[in-house]
């Protein structure tokens, strides 16, 4: 063995979807195995697009900025890389502009950045990423067929161009997202029942790409309005890239009929909080037909709750964790739970010398990255059940979505409490900073209405 295979703490690991939870991880495991292989089902487009397989990224993808500072601390070179691409760095609280109940949030530079892109093009990127080291092989174009393994994970069964084969491994990381069969793999092996919560608000996204009109005399990157318990189920965000092309999604709860044309879509928008949206749309030209994606239920499993978990596996992204979209998280909890990969990695050789016991150890980790988000996003969506279904919210969620629409009342004339709720959001932040007395204090006195912030121009007459 050469020295550089001692430094390894396996001979080889599979990841088994090569979305952005697979692609990130694959490329950290380089760090831990000797070889990686990655095996997506769809064959890899030679450009940023979107995959028969991941229909979603046909829909608005915001990169929050926690996901952007994470992605960076895996790939060091993702900056230059954005660069090149002409995703420029855009400030957070500038150069997005949100409207909430008819007015809008003010615009100040609070320092966090962001970068405008679509879900393939982070694809892209990562890809770039992997694709730079020897020891992955990409075998796109291969279907997962099953898990391979008595107790132990030892392998996968796969097909390529109609032909099945195995491959053996020293760690498996199930990262197919939302449709993983692994749940019914594991559970007819014998796995106990793992606890699943799901709720759902019925969230339905419908989504066009437009050329904006030219000349749009104000610097905002994204548009977006906030729905409103319980009165506007309804939002709209409009991203653009670069001066020719604008990705717009209108969004409700509570499954409502999705606009399907162009000019059904305009007409939802006219519908928002503020009428910028609807302006904008009906002022470009759609350079796509209306899509419509529904499959957006919160839904978590809970396997590092079990008793017992089996070696050789791990399960990681949205395959363990989906979120509302809405919220924009899910990139980022999968960036964040490749980050926890590596770092559980280490912690654990360094402790054990081996991988045995690894696997339930990082599902147990992998709890404590999700339980914020997770929280972040049945705050309002628990609420949002309650009043579609008609039912009373419980007391808690009452007091959870007043104290969450407080902040936001505080956050139109305080810059410091806005920037503190957006960074919440964009989990830079842990929870904890927004119970900082000074804030809660701030947050207690309220806003006012006086100074309202200036609506963004979108450079229309
Ligand atoms: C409408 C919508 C909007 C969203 N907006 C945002 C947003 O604004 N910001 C954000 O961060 N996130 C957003 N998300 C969530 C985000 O897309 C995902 O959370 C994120 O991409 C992580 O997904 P993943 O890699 O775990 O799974 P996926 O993206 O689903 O990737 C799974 C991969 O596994 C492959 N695969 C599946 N089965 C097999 C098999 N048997 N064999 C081989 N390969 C297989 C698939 O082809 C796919 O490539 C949105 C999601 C939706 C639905």
């Amino acid at each position: 063995m050469t020295e550089q295979m001692q430094s390894f703490k396996g001979a080889h690991a599979i990841v088994l979807g090569g979305g952005i939870a697979g692609l990130a991880t694959a490329g950290t495991l380089t760090r831990h195995f000797a070889e990686v292989t990655l095996i997506e089902r769809d064959r890899y487009p030679d450009r940023a697009d979107v995959r028969q397989h991941t229909p979603h990224g046909a829909h608005v993808h915001i990169l929050l900025a926690g996901g952007l500072v994470t992605l960076s601390r895996l790939i060091p070179e993702l900056a230059s890389w954005l660069d090149e691409m002409g995703r420029d760095e855009a400030d957070l609280t500038h150069h997005t502009r949100v409207a909430y109940e008819g007015r809008w949030l003010p615009r100040a530079r609070s320092g966090v950045p962001i970068r405008p892109c679509t879900r393939a093009e982070v694809e892209q990127l990562l890809l770039r990423n992997v694709r730079r080291h020897a020891s992955i092989r990409v075998l796109d174009g291969s279907t997962v067929q099953s898990l391979v393994g008595d107790g132990r994970i030892t392998g996968v069964k796969f097909t390529r161009e109609g032909v099945s084969d195995v491959l053996s491994a020293d760690l498996v990381v199930d990262a197919m997202g939302r449709g993983t069969p692994s749940r019914r793999w594991l559970e007819a092996a014998g796995l106990s029942a793992v606890e699943e919560l799901t709720v759902d608000a019925g969230v339905v996204y419908a989504s066009a790409w437009f050329e904006p009109p030219k000349g749009i005399d104000d610097d905002w990157v994204a548009l977006a309005t906030l729905p409103a318990i319980p009165r506007e189920p309804h939002m709209g965000v409009a991203i653009r890239f670069g001066p020719d092309r604008m990705l717009c999604s209108a969004i409700g709860y509570g499954s409502p009929r999705p606009p399907r044309t162009i000019d059904e879509m305009a007409h939802r928008m006219e519908a928002l909080c503020v009428p910028h949206l609807a302006r904008l749309v009906r002022a470009s030209k759609a350079t796509s037909d209306v899509v419509v994606y529904a499959n957006t239920q919160n839904r978590w499993r809970r396997w590092g709750r079990l008793p017992r978990f089996p070696d050789g596996l791990v399960i990681i992204g949205d395959a363990v964790c989906s979120l509302n979209p809405r919220y924009g998280q899910g990139m980022t909890v999968a960036s964040l739970g490749a980050e926890r990969l590596d770092r559980e990695l280490d912690a654990h050789f360094a402790r054990h010398g081996n991988l045995t016991g690894f696997s339930h150890r990082f599902q147990r980790s992998l709890e404590a990255v999700l339980a914020v988000p997770w929280q972040i996003a049945l705050m309002e969506d628990r609420s949002w059940v309650s009043v579609l279904s008609g039912a009373a919210p419980s007391p808690l969620s009452k007091l959870v979505l007043a104290g969450s629409q407080r902040v936001l009342q505080t956050a139109f004339s305080d810059i410091d409490t806005y920037i503190r709720f957006m960074r919440l959001a964009h989990l830079l932040d842990a929870p904890t900073r927004m119970l900082a007395p000074r804030t809660l204090a701030r947050i207690a006195r309220g806003g006012h209405r006086a100074g309202e912030p200036e609506a963004p121009s979108i450079g229309l007459a």
